[in-house]
């Protein structure tokens, strides 16, 4: 080859290489960040998001197909981190107002799933809340005790503590799940909780908001005092003996009635 057609090729090969990067510069965040994404969707899925956090939208029961991208990029990315922070400073900023009397009878209520550990690794390999729910694949997630603590939670529940709240959790998760859930919140980070419901045998076929106001109504019943209470489900905080201030955490991935 020639000097000429060296300098040709050379700057042939330059033009591409440099094509080429620049697409995949262009092609990397667009793969990250959802390709399928239309505007309208965003703007479909952002409102949709609105009405399940409020709760206007009321049952339902999986993430409609256009948004599971959406959800995925939400719960991946930093808004869910950042929606989660809020809704632990707006917590602690009313926990700081409540005087505690000190005979052990101020309780801060927290739920577990979605709301001090997250299952997001399993959620992630199983669509997001757009699949059926399925027991056995979840129970053998939950039995691996693994799942990580919800960063936002552990402060929070880490500074109620500290404040002197008495820490009451109530989960869904059923009895015979309770020394992985005990050994899952240790892994995590959680200690020191007061006491741990899980559904037993006669709380079968009741739903959640009946299940955790009647578990509350017991702590009432002993003389306990709700001031606060965090959780990812409407099911959580509504009902009766309800605390003085419910805090709802995100969660666009499923509806627990
Ligand atoms: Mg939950």
């Amino acid at each position: 080859m020639d000097s000429g057609r060296l300098l040709l090729f050379s700057l042939s090969l330059a033009l591409v290489s440099r094509a080429f990067s620049d697409s995949l510069i262009r092609i990397t965040p667009d793969r990250r960040s959802s390709t399928k994404l239309s505007r309208d969707d965003v703007l479909f899925c952002d409102s949709w998001r609105f009405t399940v956090e409020t709760n206007d939208a009321g049952v339902w029961v999986s993430v409609p197909d256009r948004c599971v991208q959406w959800v995925k990029d939400y719960m991946t990315g930093d808004r869910y981190r950042s929606d989660s922070e809020f809704a632990a400073d707006d917590s602690l900023s009313f926990a700081k107002t409540v005087q505690i009397a000190g005979d052990g009878k101020d309780v801060w209520v927290f739920d577990i799933d979605e709301t001090l550990l997250s299952n997001l690794p399993y959620y992630a390999a199983h669509g997001f809340g757009s699949e059926a729910f399925d027991d056995s694949t979840f129970d053998e997630w939950v039995n691996l005790a693994e799942a990580p603590a919800l960063q936002a939670s552990l402060r929070l529940y880490r500074e109620v503590e500290q404040l002197g709240f008495k820490i009451v959790l109530i989960t869904g998760r059923i009895e015979p799940q309770r020394n992985v859930t005990e050994k899952n919140l240790v892994y995590a980070g959680y200690s020191n909780w007061e006491r741990l419901f899980l559904r037993g045998r006669a709380d079968s076929g009741k739903t959640a908001l009946v299940y955790k106001s009647e578990k509350r109504r017991e702590l009432e019943d002993e003389g306990y005092r709700i001031h606060g209470s965090s959780g990812d489900q409407w099911s959580d905080l509504l009902g009766f003996a309800i605390a003085r201030r419910s805090f709802k955490l995100p969660n666009p991935m499923y509806y627990i009635p």
